[in-house]
């Protein structure tokens, strides 16, 4: 037989074996089954819907927002020998008249279409006048509301299971919590999927995550100590952020370049190529940096802000090690880029809802940079994935951080923004806290309040680990305007003793050189 999966694959594709799951995935949807999909960028879920289009009679329906890339996709197929185009709105009529005509003569096997387009009357009644091999759901977390790409025309296409009852689908993403997951499979009719979910764990990485703000010094002291030949990636928040850390790290000696959208296009490229061809570059480079590049051998990734979510997170470290070989994925976050972030949403022009869940989302990041058992468990249970911990390769499991009864310590702090009226920032109740005088606390009278020295017994940088830990739990929130700290719903139960709370112990000696224990 010459048209079985596997030699489809040899053959048209080139590639000598099928990845993870894929096979089995391609057997499921040829015997006619739905199929969910789930897998992370990268794993090759293309695959699972264009092998079995090619060995299915009729066109293989493939829904795609993503307009921009369709041509792309389809020059790719085409020089491999397939069949295949897209329909969208960006195409002129008589170019729309070709594709349909081709359809009808079943001269296609592999259809991209945009869903608004798919969701055209004309366009259901051609489908119902030709042969179907499959439909597939590209980026399926387009349907969620929860997701971070909701498209309402996504929501739609729940209609394809009413008007093609009999034509199997298979639906693909790379994001989706347990909610959104549930979304999907429920608005595309799909209770009956075949479920495929593929581990997100890059075992070859290891996270790593300073809540104390070692900032650039410590990332320098990170590349010198454990990458000092290596390629790596440096994510910064702003693009003046990022010249001032790429020339500071040139400074030191260091192969570093910027990146980011505002720099010429030649410099851009120049920088790209250097990163892609030299073995020891570091790119310093704001979010934008990365997107479909596909270098093996990146050793770290660092933040020197904090990511916009986890899923950003994993991401953006997922860049290195691509190789499987041991890579870093190291952060150093302040409480200042909480704010920031905040800031940033709170001012978007995004809906309440997607404001209401990016706020989630960072909560849920925040959660995850203070956790302290294993952080890819913490990672994988947000991908709602089971993990058995400890992963031995992140910086809580090698050097397990020391927690303390945080209670009290809670209740002065919660206290002393109640007292100043919820209207001063981490600093100055750090401040108030400690019993310093300065203009500020004259100024304001606080050297009279009741808790003004109550927290003698802490020192400044662990009363910040205590309020950024406090915001990050929730039992503190942040005025998005000004930054002043607020009291939430949950300070009650820590004011009235209703709950324990646990603290990371804050290194005391934050300004010192690592001292070189066992990784
Ligand atoms: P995803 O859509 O999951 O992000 P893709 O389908 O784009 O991933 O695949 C990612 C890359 O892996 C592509 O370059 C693809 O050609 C390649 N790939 C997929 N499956 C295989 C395989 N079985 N063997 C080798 N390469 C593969
Ligand atoms: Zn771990």
């Amino acid at each position: 037989m010459n048209n079985t999966p596997l030699n489809i694959l040899n053959n048209v594709f080139g590639y000598s074996q099928f990845r993870h799951q894929q096979a089995q995935i391609i057997d499921d949807v040829l015997a006619g089954n739905d199929v969910f999909n789930l897998m992370p960028t990268g794993g090759g879920k293309s695959l699972c819907y264009q092998i079995p289009s090619l060995v299915l009679n009729g066109v293989g329906i493939v829904v795609s927002p993503l307009i921009a890339l369709m041509q792309d996709q389809v020059n790719a197929l085409t020089l491999l020998g397939i069949k295949a185009a897209f329909l969208n709105s960006t195409q002129d009529y008589a170019t729309q008249q070709t594709i349909e005509q081709q359809l009808i003569n079943n001269d296609i096997d592999i259809l991209y279409v945009a869903p608004e387009r798919l969701l055209m009357e004309k366009t259901l009644s051609l489908l119902e006048r030709i042969n179907i091999a499959l439909f597939a759901i590209d980026e399926a977390h387009c349907v969620s509301q929860w997701g971070h790409d909701f498209r309402p025309e996504y929501q739609q296409l729940s209609l394809l299971r009413q008007r093609f009852p009999n034509v199997a689908t298979i639906a693909l993403t790379a994001t989706a919590d347990e909610r959104t997951r549930e979304e999907i499979i429920n608005v595309l009719g799909l209770t009956n999927a075949q479920k495929f979910v593929h581990s997100f764990d890059r075992p070859n990485i290891q996270y790593r995550i300073h809540q104390n703000s070692v900032g650039k010094e410590g990332l320098l002291r990170f590349i010198n100590d454990e990458h000092p030949n290596d390629c790596g990636i440096v994510y910064c928040l702003s693009r003046k952020s990022v010249e001032s850390t790429a020339a500071w790290l040139a400074s030191k000696g260091k192969n570093a370049l910027p990146y980011h959208a505002k720099l010429p296009t030649t410099v851009k490229e120049d920088h790209l190529n250097r990163f892609l061809r030299e073995d020891n570059v570091i790119i310093v480079a704001t979010i934008a940096f990365g997107m479909g590049i596909d270098k093996p051998n990146v050793r770290f990734v660092a933040h020197l802000n904090l990511p916009k979510n986890i899923e950003a997170y994993y991401q953006e470290t997922g860049r290195a090690g691509r190789d499987g070989l041991p890579s870093t994925a190291w952060m150093s976050y302040r409480m200042q880029d909480v704010i920031q972030l905040r800031q940033m949403t709170e001012s978007s022009q995004g809906s309440e809802l997607f404001k209401q869940v990016t706020q989630r989302k960072l909560n849920a990041l925040l959660g995850y940079c203070e956790v302290s058992d294993c952080r890819r468990k913490a990672i994988l249970n947000y991908f709602s994935e089971d993990y058995s911990a400890p992963c031995g390769n992140c910086d809580n499991c090698l050097n397990p951080p020391k927690t303390f009864d945080g209670t009290l310590a809670a209740k002065k702090a919660l206290s002393t923004v109640y007292r100043s009226e919820q209207s001063f920032g981490a600093l100055h109740q750090v401040d108030i806290l400690l019993g310093k005088t300065n203009e500020k606390i004259t100024r304001f009278n606080h050297q009279n309040l009741s808790v003004f020295g109550i927290g003698k017994e802490h020192t400044d940088k662990e009363w910040q680990g205590v309020f950024r830990q406090l915001v990050a739990m929730g039992y503190l929130g942040v005025d998005l305007q000004y930054g002043a700290l607020k009291l939430t719903e949950k300070s009650r139960d820590i004011l009235q003793d209703k709950t324990q709370i646990q603290f990371r112990e804050i290194p005391k000696t934050v300004k010192q050189p690592k001292t070189k224990k066992a990784p």
